[in-house]
This record gives C-alpha cells, sequence and structure tokens, in this order.
C-alpha cells in the first residue's frame, strides 16, 4: 500500500513516520520512505531551491516546483508499488492545502496537473496529523528559523489546516486525523495499529 503522512509543520509528522519505518525494519518488511519534497537525488535539488530560497518565487512557480519534485518522485514510487510499503512524508493534499487553501492558487489546475502526474497511483490511506491553535502557535515560534512561511501569522497555517481537514472530510473513510495534543505514545499505538491492518 501507499500509505502517506500528512499535516502541518510541529505536528509530529516525521517522528511518526519515523516510528513506522522503525517497526517495519524490525518486522522486516519491505518498505521504501519517500519525503515530499525531495525524496530522489533530483527531488532533494529541488528541495533545496524552494526552502532555501526564502520564497522569492511567486506562488505558481513555488506550486510548479513542488510538482516538479513529485514528478522525480513518481518513477520511484511506480517501481515500487505493489512490492514494497511505500510510505510518503507529504503529498498531493499539502499541495492543495498549502498552494490552494494556504496561497490561494487555483484549485482546479492544481488538480489537473497532479492528476496528469499520478495517472493511476492511488493513495491508500493518510495520517492527518492536526494541533490545536494556541499549541500550533507556540510550536511555530520554537521552530521560526526553519520556516519559509515567517512572513505569514498562524492565520495562514489556520488556513493550510483547515484545509487539509476539509480534503479529509471529502474522503473520510481514507484518513485518520492524528490529535498530536494528545500524548505521543498513545498516537504512535493508534498509527501502528492502523499500519498493522494495511499491510
Ligand atoms: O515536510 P517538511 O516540514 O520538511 O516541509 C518542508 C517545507 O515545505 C515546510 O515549510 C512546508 O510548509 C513547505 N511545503 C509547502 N507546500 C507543499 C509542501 C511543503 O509550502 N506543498
Amino acid at each position: 500500500p501507499i500509505i502517506v503522512f500528512e499535516g502541518i509543520e510541529g505536528t509530529g509528522k516525521s517522528h511518526h513516520i519515523k516510528n513506522v519505518a522503525n517497526y517495519l525494519t524490525r518486522k522486516k518488511i519491505k518498505f521504501i520512505q519517500i519525503r515530499e519534497p525531495g525524496g530522489s537525488a533530483n527531488s532533494e535539488k529541488i528541495r533545496n531551491l524552494i526552502l532555501n530560497n526564502k520564497s522569492t518565487f511567486n506562488k505558481e512557480t513555488d506550486l510548479l516546483l513542488y510538482l516538479s519534485a513529485r514528478s522525480e518522485n513518481i518513477e520511484i514510487i511506480r517501481k515500487n508499488v505493489g512490492k514494497k510499503i511505500i510510505l510518503i512524508d507529504r503529498f498531493s493534499d499539502s499541495t492543495i492545502a498549502y498552494q490552494h487553501y494556504g496561497m490561494g492558487v487555483n484549485l482546479k489546475f492544481i488538480q489537473n496537473i497532479n492528476n496528469h502526474l499520478l495517472k493511476n497511483i492511488k493513495i491508500d490511506f493518510t495520517f492527518l496529523n492536526t494541533v490545536n491553535l494556541s499549541n500550533m502557535k507556540k510550536r511555530l515560534k520554537l521552530r521560526k528559523k526553519l520556516n519559509r512561511y515567517d512572513k505569514f501569522n498562524s492565520k495562514f497555517y489556520e488556513k493550510v489546516q483547515n484545509g487539509f481537514i476539509k480534503i479529509l472530510k471529502k474522503n473520510p473513510k481514507k484518513y485518520i486525523r492524528i490529535n498530536s495534543n494528545l500524548d505521543i505514545d498513545l498516537n504512535e499505538n493508534i498509527i501502528l495499529n492502523k499500519i498493522k491492518d494495511l499491510i
């Protein structure tokens, strides 16, 4: 299966994907792990271009760069689908949440290019990591230096997170919402139990 971890910064997405990867390694189950933007060598180059640039690109250029990074990963996904478990740190939902709900880029424009890239690739399940507003503000402050959306306030992240939740509500059977305000061990268990069902 193809399993995606989504959510805004500071929600524990990367922690949980690492925990699942450790579990699969322990069980000797074959998997690959990709992050977006990034993942493959070319895609990491594009990641550097986007993230080390303090977002001086316009929003459509930004979108096209994120999609370019995805385009470079699609081949890897296609090669492994059905053979190995595929774990992805951010995918299409991030593009819609950040670039459409956050930045206001036209939804159809995003979906058209994305569908063209993905063709028959379907996501089996998504863990959407969320955080409540006051914790979001605290966490973003701690990560400020790493954050390319410095010029935006927490209102921006609120829009992005609400965007993710709208996407989840359209297809609730394929998502679990992980509340990162809860105990991390509890969330690890929820995620691992679902992973065991999926594999
Ligand atoms: O996954 P990670 O937190 O490393 O994401 C890197 C950065 O890229 C984050 O700051 C995130 O906000 C941004 N991003 C974005 N649009 C996407 C995917 C990621 O702005 N579609």
